[in-house]
């Protein structure tokens, strides 16, 4: 058994000790819980401590979760990878999207929006570390990509998610991760006022304290809140 509320309390305090280290506010974050592999029950669970956002990479199995807990209108965040036949259902459940990695799938996300439904926020995946096995923008496609997909009537583009390479030290993990706070600066620059980007998807269980360092915007926390995912 896990102890779940003890898991969410630790992981709050690491977030509050890391933001007021740096003079920042643990309310400009959100924990994204990510939910993938865990039922709808430990989400309710996790729901009654506090939690209203998760996180889910399989789309098929967050359907499911998704409808089983519509009365408690949590915020659903799709973070796995997209493939094209696939954006429908996702277009029409989760309000955000962190994984976008092609132009083209950031066009169908916009044109299968609901008209009735808000915006789906989105931000561009960049592969930091140009791995190849990684999927994401390449940090030199990151501008255009911008220009291509800002002005979609139905996307709300709110920045940049990464995964960086594991990397077990503080100094180690901040260097991936301020690449791409320089990067959202840089790009921002050239940005009306409008249109400006606020969000940095960025930091996991065991690099949260360096995201929160270099202003992540979400923190996307897996295991350290639900407990190690039995290998898949
Ligand atoms: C699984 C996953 C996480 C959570 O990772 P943990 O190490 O379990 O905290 C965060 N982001 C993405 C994109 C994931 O797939």
């Amino acid at each position: 058994m896990i102890n779940l509320l003890g898991n969410i309390k630790r992981v709050r305090n690491r977030l509050e000790n890391a933001a007021s280290k740096c003079k920042r506010s643990s309310k400009d974050i959100t924990l994204l819980a990510v939910s993938k592999t865990r039922s709808a029950q430990m989400i309710r669970q996790a729901v009654e401590y506090g939690i209203h956002s998760f996180g889910e990479n399989y789309l098929q199995e967050a359907l499911q979760k998704i409808s089983e807990l519509q009365s408690l209108s949590l915020d659903w965040h799709f973070i796995g990878p997209i493939q094209s036949n696939k954006t429908r259902q996702i277009a029409e459940n989760f309000s955000w999207v962190h994984s976008i990695d092609r132009v083209k799938i950031a066009c169908r996300l916009d044109n299968q929006r609901p008209a009735n439904m808000q915006k789906l926020n989105v931000c561009l995946q960049v592969n930091i570390d140009n791995e190849i096995s990684k999927s994401g923008f390449k940090m030199d496609e990151v501008e255009s990509a911008v220009k291509e997909i800002i002005d979609l009537p139905n996307l709300q583009l709110r920045g940049f998610m990464a995964i960086p390479r594991y990397q077990d030290n503080f100094d180690a993990q901040r260097e991936p991760l301020a690449k791409l706070r320089k990067l959202i600066d840089k790009v921002n620059d050239s940005l009306d006022n409008s249109n400006k980007l606020d969000t940095l998807s960025m930091g996991m269980s065991s690099d949260l304290e360096a995201a929160v360092f270099e202003q992540a915007t979400i923190v996307r926390v897996g295991s350290d809140i639900f407990g190690n995912r039995e290998p898949n």
